[in-house]
């Protein structure tokens, strides 16, 4: 018999808890495990980035929580969500727990796994693509390319300002790739320190906006025009942000590159 990879995935018991990454926007970049997850689940809580496209595989009937929106506040606190988790689960639901990217990678989903250890709740983390290496792809940057870069580095730009933030000129001393998420806030003051660190203003540097999805942007700048041009052209969040010479071999990539 044909082996049916869907068929064949693991169950969603209930009582359970997947936390799960959609990957960054486009259905297709779902794993066949959390389109599993979606099929099962009877309640899927969902973080703002996950589109009504990817919700659409969840069962007609499964109860659909919002964690992106809190009456009218920007966003549920973390200890509501971790606390409403260990309530469904113990309440016998099939839980998913769906976040953007992968649920590992800048997405508190470590945070939500220890607080689902802690209870005693059985969980199962379900990778996904992650915007930092999946929307290089899809902006026809390589992450990584012999000759070019030995490394590659994934940062926060969240906190940049606060003093328990990356120390930007310990990275720009690495000379290696650096893909920034949640950038855009702290752009100023990254692309800055990043300069005093020793990166040379013209390091080829690049902001992917909605990658994956019917609205993705790309644009190619250097690391001193970043924010001129960024505000120029109106590129705002969700986005990562690479600064690196891995941006310059895009060029000799366009042709042949089937996507838009
Ligand atoms: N867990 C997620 C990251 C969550 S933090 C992951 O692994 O991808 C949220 C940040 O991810 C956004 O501020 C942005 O920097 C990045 N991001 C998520 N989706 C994106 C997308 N489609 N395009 C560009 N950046 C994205």
């Amino acid at each position: 018999m044909t082996p049916d990879l869907l068929r064949d995935l693991p169950i969603l018991e209930p009582g359970h808890v997947w936390l799960a990454g959609a990957g960054p926007g486009d259905p297709a970049n779902l794993t066949l495990l959390a389109l599993a997850g979606l099929r099962q689940a009877d309640v899927v809580i969902h973080d703002a980035l996950v589109s009504a496209e990817i919700l659409g595989f969840a069962a007609p009937d499964a109860e659909r929580i919002d964690a992106g929106k809190r009456g009218g506040k920007p966003s549920t606190a973390q200890a509501d969500i971790t606390g409403t988790l260990i309530r469904l689960a113990r309440e016998g639901r099939r839980v998913l727990r769906l976040k953007g990217g992968d649920p590992y990678v800048f997405g508190r989903g470590g945070e939500e796994a220890l607080a689902l250890a802690k209870a005693g709740i059985p969980f199962r983390i379900v990778p996904g693509l992650t915007a930092g290496l999946a929307g290089l792809a899809a902006a026809g940057i390589p992450a990584t390319m012999r000759k070019f870069n030995q490394a590659i580095i994934l940062a926060t730009g969240h906190g940049a300002d606060r003093s328990e933030g990356v120390d930007w000129q310990a990275l720009a001393r690495t000379g290696q790739p650096i893909v920034i998420y949640m950038a855009m806030t702290n752009l100023d003051s990254i692309t800055r320190k990043l300069i005093e660190g020793g990166l040379p203003r013209d390091t080829p540097s690049a902001i992917v906006m909605a990658a994956s999805t019917a609205n993705q942007r790309v644009m190619i700048s250097t690391l001193g025009r970043l924010v001129a041009d960024a505000l120029a052209d109106g590129f705002g969040s969700p986005a990562i942000v690479v600064i690196g010479n891995i941006v310059a071999i895009r060029d000799q990539l366009q042709q042949g590159d089937i996507r838009p």
